[in-house]
């Protein structure tokens, strides 16, 4: 090809083949595996963003993210963009400059919440917890009542660098105690484990469609009570942002339907049809799968000799973290699983670097075959690198973690 190539003598076919992606067992922390139905769904065809065909599928993604939400919160919707971009979205339109907050921070997603919420201009009071464990309420109360009218705690539920599944139940009530609005991360729990909006008095969460939703990337479902909209609508200043500004995107949203900016048609159906899956199977169903798989995972994983990160009694099912066995080469596992097997684990973030490995079961990875396969598979290579581990205890113990949860 010519140094300096123009679109006009590019030989495409050599220098730019098809696209080839391999088919991969996808039990990293996200994206999780897709389902061809939502892959067929994005195969439809693109209308207008105004159309009434796909305003009908917005009205009907409104309904069925309420369900998997569990929330009467009229304004329910995905933003255009990935998890994080719920994250701006809550915290762009609930913030002012000087504004108190209290944010959890006890792993990568904590510190990515309170690192926007001080971009802002906000002052943040960070409550702490050694990575792995869980904040203690208590803690957590001290900081509203030293904060000066706290605006917003913010928590994560599912701290995907970690593996800790943090108590939230309680937490709403306790916000509004001290005046402070309540916002959950919930990017990797939602539609894994429960997450009840309402009744938890939750008053802003965002979460993402490639975790448990099992959709590709690219929309974060977000909610928003009253309670909330009542402060964006107090607001002294206008939103920060304008790609973010709830007001107008409501306006859209809402029955209004203003012109913002261009939803992403395709991947809104993709959310569609996820959802539809998810409210087929029934969330309590889905709940007890994940909790199945889990189970069976960590007991494999406790017999091939790798231990829990993550504090005992708060371990997320959807997402194992395991500590890399001394002298064993993180990376060069992960490059094996990848090669050899086809399946995405993934390593540590921050502190956690090289020493751990995260494996996640969400939404469509959540299932007994790639239990099996990624503890055969894990066996096999740690075995060829020396660890001493039991042939065939892995399987044995997930194959008894499923014999129990079938009898219970
Ligand atoms: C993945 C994740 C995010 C960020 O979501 P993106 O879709 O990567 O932007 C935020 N919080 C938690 C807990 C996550 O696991």
């Amino acid at each position: 090809m010519a140094e300096n190539a123009t679109a006009n003598n590019i030989d495409t076919a050599k220098s730019f083949p098809e696209l080839q992606p391999a088919t991969r067992v996808l039990l990293g922390p996200g994206p999780s595996n897709v389902n061809s139905r939502v892959m067929r769904a994005m195969a439809a065809p693109v209308v207008g963003h105004l159309d009434p065909d796909f305003v009908r599928v917005m009205e009907d993604i409104k309904k069925l993210l309420r369900a998997v939400f569990q929330t009467a919160n009229e304004i329910t919707f995905p933003v255009s963009g990935t998890g994080s971009a719920g994250m701006e979205t809550a915290l762009m339109n609930l913030l002012e400059e000087g504004d108190e907050v209290v944010i959890g921070v006890n792993g990568v997603f904590g510190e990515r919440m309170a690192d926007a919420a001080g971009r802002l201009g906000a002052r943040v009071h960070r409550v702490e917890a050694e990575w792995g464990r869980v904040i203690e309420p208590e803690r957590i109360e001290a900081a509203l009542k030293a904060a000066n009218q706290p605006k917003l705690l913010g928590i994560v539920h599912a701290e995907t660098s970690t593996g800790a599944l943090q108590p939230v139940a309680t937490l709403g009530a306790m916000a509004h105690r001290y005046g402070a609005l309540m916002l959950l991360d919930a990017v990797t729990s939602l539609a894994c484990v429960p997450v009840e909006i309402d009744r938890w008095e939750v008053d802003a969460c965002y979460s993402c469609t490639q975790k448990g939703l099992s959709a590709p990337p690219g929309l974060s479902p977000v909610t928003f009570s009253a309670r909330a909209l009542a402060a964006v609508r107090a607001r002294k200043s206008k939103c920060r942002s304008w790609y973010f500004d709830l007001a107008m995107i409501e306006k859209y949203w809402g029955a209004e339907r203003v012109y913002h900016h261009t939803a992403p048609i395709t991947m809104n159906y993709a959310l569609y049809e996820a959802l539809r899956i998810v409210t087929e199977e029934g969330l309590d169903a889905r709940f007890r799968r994940h909790q199945e798989n889990a189970a069976a995972l960590q007991a494999g994983l406790s017999a091939l000799g790798l231990e829990p990160a993550a504090q005992e009694g708060h371990r997320l099912p959807q997402l194992a973290v395991v500590k890399v066995p001394s002298g064993i080469d993180d990376a060069q596992v992960r490059a094996e699983l990848l090669r050899n097997f086809n399946i995405e684990i993934a390593g540590g973030l921050g502190p956690f670097k090289g020493k751990v490995w995260r494996i996640g079961t969400l939404g469509e990875s959540s299932r007994r075959e790639h239990v099996t396969l990624v503890l055969g598979a894990l066996e096999t290579i740690l075995a060829s690198m020396g660890v001493e581990v039991a042939r065939g205890a892995a399987l044995a113990a997930a194959d008894r973690a499923y014999r129990q949860s079938a009898g219970a």
